[in-house]
């Protein structure tokens, strides 16, 4: 037991850490964020989809870090799940232009879902940033919408590096990450918000053939 209790104010510690961190680079981020903008007005600025992908890139983290420090406040209302998901794809179109990634959607069966709208986009960025740095040479990400047994499934599916059983095991656990620049908060995050909204998800995963992350929620 001392050995949780340790453990658990390390991750306390962490978590505090994380939030001030969190906290002071948002403010400038913003402002750089903002400047980028303006100064590209005219679209000529060298750079400019890049630079602003990075930015964004540093937003989510940033955003990831703030979302597991704070009780979050949850505003639920009707949302189309596509045009989320659109959302969200339209962050990844640089990369996946640049990756060689294939984005297949089968929307046919589109999903009104009941859920905090903000908290979803992270939901569906986390699980589509964890596809994308699957497939490092290129590769599909199939996308699949479905009510069953009374769920609306969200199936988000790579055909990328995949995980072995230890890595699976293990998802979902703070600071369990096997990325170079990765902090092991992405999954957490996303169990923690799927199952505020009563759902849960399912991991299947398989060495060089892929993973496919599906979500659960009421219907
Ligand atoms: P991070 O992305 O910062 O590492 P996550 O919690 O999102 O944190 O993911 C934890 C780990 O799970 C990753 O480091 C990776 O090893 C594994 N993982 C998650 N999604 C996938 C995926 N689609 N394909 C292969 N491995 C994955």
């Amino acid at each position: 037991t001392e050995e949780v209790l340790r453990n658990t104010e390390k991750l306390v510690f962490a978590g505090q850490l994380a939030m001030s961190i969190a906290h002071e680079i948002r403010n400038p981020l913003t402002t750089v964020k903002g400047m980028l903008q303006l100064s590209n007005k005219d679209g000529k600025l060298p750079h400019y989809d890049l630079i602003m992908s990075e930015v964004e890139r540093m937003n989510l983290i940033v955003s990831e870090f703030l979302i597991l420090g704070k009780p979050q406040a949850v505003h639920f209302k009707n949302e189309r799940c596509s045009a989320i998901l659109q959302e969200m794809l339209g962050i990844f179109a640089i990369q996946v232009r640049m990756n060689n990634i294939t984005v297949t959607r089968d929307f046919q069966e589109d999903l009104e879902i009941k859920c905090d709208r903000n908290q979803i986009k992270q939901v569906f960025l986390n699980i589509l940033k964890n596809a994308m740095e699957a497939l490092p040479f290129g590769g599909d990400i199939m996308i699949t919408l479905a009510v069953e047994d009374g769920f609306q499934t969200i199936t988000i599916a790579d055909n990328g590096e995949g995980m072995s059983e230890e890595v699976l095991l293990k998802i979902g656990e703070p600071f369990h990450t096997t990325r170079f620049n990765g902090n092991g908060l992405g999954m957490m995050i996303v169990k923690k918000i799927v199952s505020a909204h009563k759902g849960h998800i399912t991991i299947k995963s398989e060495i060089g053939q892929g993973t496919a992350v599906k979500i659960f929620l009421p219907a």
